[in-house]
């Protein structure tokens, strides 16, 4: 399975995912032509992207969703809980296909979902399955649980969410209070502390590697989150580049990663 994750952060979120069957993008929070454009630096072409699986109604995750997959037929997936919230966004008539959290197959991925606490009706933490190798896209939340710990076991790889520097939120003079408390709050976002938290905790469940995601523009910048979290780790016991591998994401492609 190949992942490039396109953009992440609070102003746009798009990874592409190639399995040897399927072409798919989970979220689309950039305009349908950067959309395209993005998917050209893979020499990818949008009318074969097969599928698209939506996270959640926030702009940040669906800029793109009514013109490209009104242009290219593309299908588009997105929880039960969340269709009706999705649709108020839409402008188009898309074909949406809806899901529970049982687990469903398409084409040769095997597709896990579990709810995240964020402040939606529903957002959906996904994991994609090929031939055993697994990896999850786990943003936009305010915390984690046990149950969300407990469907990220076995990932090979984890995007997972280190949206803000506390300090650096609290001090931020631009945010009004009331916005300061919904990202520190419980249906949030998570922080670079409790993104160390999961981490660990993750880590110790078999993961040996994660890629920093939908950090905050305002509130973060990629070198203090990997600092941070590094020395967390450091702190536990934990060596990055020898027991575990923290890359960050960007709001410009910057990996391709192949689970083999
Ligand atoms: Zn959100
Ligand atoms: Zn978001």
């Amino acid at each position: 399975m190949k992942i490039c994750n396109l953009t992440s952060g609070s102003d746009g979120n798009l990874t592409y995912i190639e399995s040897v069957n399927a072409k798919i993008l989970v979220d689309i929070g950039l305009s349908c032509l950067e959309t395209e454009k993005r998917l050209g630096y893979l020499k990818v072409n949008p009318e074969n992207i097969d599928a698209i699986f939506i996270s959640h109604e926030h702009y940040d995750h669906m800029k793109g969703l009514n013109i490209f997959a009104n242009k290219y037929k593309t299908k588009v997936f997105v929880h039960e809980d969340g269709y009706y919230p999705l649709l108020n966004k839409l402008k188009k008539t898309l074909n949406i296909n809806t899901f529970n959290d049982k687990g469903f197959d398409f084409k040769d991925i095997t597709v896990q979902t579990v709810g995240l606490p964020h402040d939606v009706k529903r957002c959906t933490g996904y994991s994609f399955i090929e031939q055993q190798k697994k990896v999850s896209i786990i943003t936009d939340l305010g915390h984690t649980t046990k149950e969300i710990l407990q469907n990220l076991k076995d990932s090979k790889l984890i995007f997972l969410e280190s949206n803000h520097d506390i300090e650096m939120l609290l001090e931020n003079e631009n945010y009004p209070e009331m916005l300061k408390q919904r990202i520190l709050g419980q249906n949030g976002h998570l922080s670079n502390n409790t993104c160390a938290e999961a981490v660990i905790n993750l880590f110790k469940a078999g993961t040996k590697h994660f890629v920093l995601s939908h950090l905050s523009t305002k509130n973060n910048t990629p070198r203090l989150a990997y600092n941070f979290i590094n020395q967390i780790l450091i702190n536990n016991g934990i060596s990055v580049g020898e027991d575990v591998k923290i890359d960050v994401a960007s709001v410009v492609p910057k990996a391709i990663y192949n689970l083999k």
